[in-house]
């Protein structure tokens, strides 16, 4: 079994399948100016999800990860699938208003536009292995108001991880200390 075994096997390059044939590049949205990255192709796809997310987990084989954090919302699509995968527990980061109990908060910029994102008090505890998850890495202003949140807790923040990355952005050099896995690169 793959899970009784992960701690066996380890990340090191090797031939990667070309996942960013099952990506759908729309242009013009949601704004004139933006190629959007469709996602919806490669999740439909059963196989392909599973050997996608089976593909980023084994990326962690080596790593304990207590806790994935994964941003809304398609970011809780790849990282709840990776979170079971890993065996890990969840936290959402949420859009600002929708998250029930106590919150802290962060303003970040996009690719288009500016908002906030929040994460429960209690959601990481100080020293917890954290993974972030998204979809994406744009401009990277999503994941380092992320990581910045998670530093603040006190969390251990091991790496980043995306289905697509975005080359021509940079967004990586946002969180120049944070390790990252990017399943497909445009
Ligand atoms: P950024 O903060 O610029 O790295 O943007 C990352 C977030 O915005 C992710 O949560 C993505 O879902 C979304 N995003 C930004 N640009 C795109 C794009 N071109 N296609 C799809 N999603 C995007």
């Amino acid at each position: 079994m793959w899970d009784q075994n992960r701690h066996n096997a380890g990340p090191a390059s090797r031939p990667v399948e070309d996942f960013g044939q099952y990506c759908r590049s729309i242009p013009d949205f949601p704004k004139k100016g933006i190629i959007f990255r469709d996602i919806t192709c490669l999740l439909k796809n059963g196989p392909v999800f599973k050997r996608a997310i089976d593909e980023m987990a084994w990326h962690y084989n080596l790593q304990k990860v207590d806790t994935v954090v994964s941003i809304e919302a398609r970011g809780f699509i790849i990282g709840s699938a990776l979170a079971y995968r890993l065996g890990s527990g969840l936290v959402p980061v949420r859009k600002k208003g929708k998250l029930p109990w106590r919150v802290y908060r962060k303003t970040y910029d996009l690719e288009y536009g500016q908002d906030e994102l929040e994460v429960h008090q209690d959601g990481i505890e100080p020293g917890q292995n954290t993974l972030i998850v998204d979809d994406v890495i744009a401009t990277g202003g999503t994941v380092e108001a992320v990581a910045k949140l998670i530093g603040e807790m006190g969390g251990n923040i091991i790496g980043a991880a995306f289905l697509i990355e975005l080359t021509d952005l940079n967004g990586r050099d946002k969180i120049k200390d944070i390790p990252i896995f990017s399943l497909t690169k445009f």
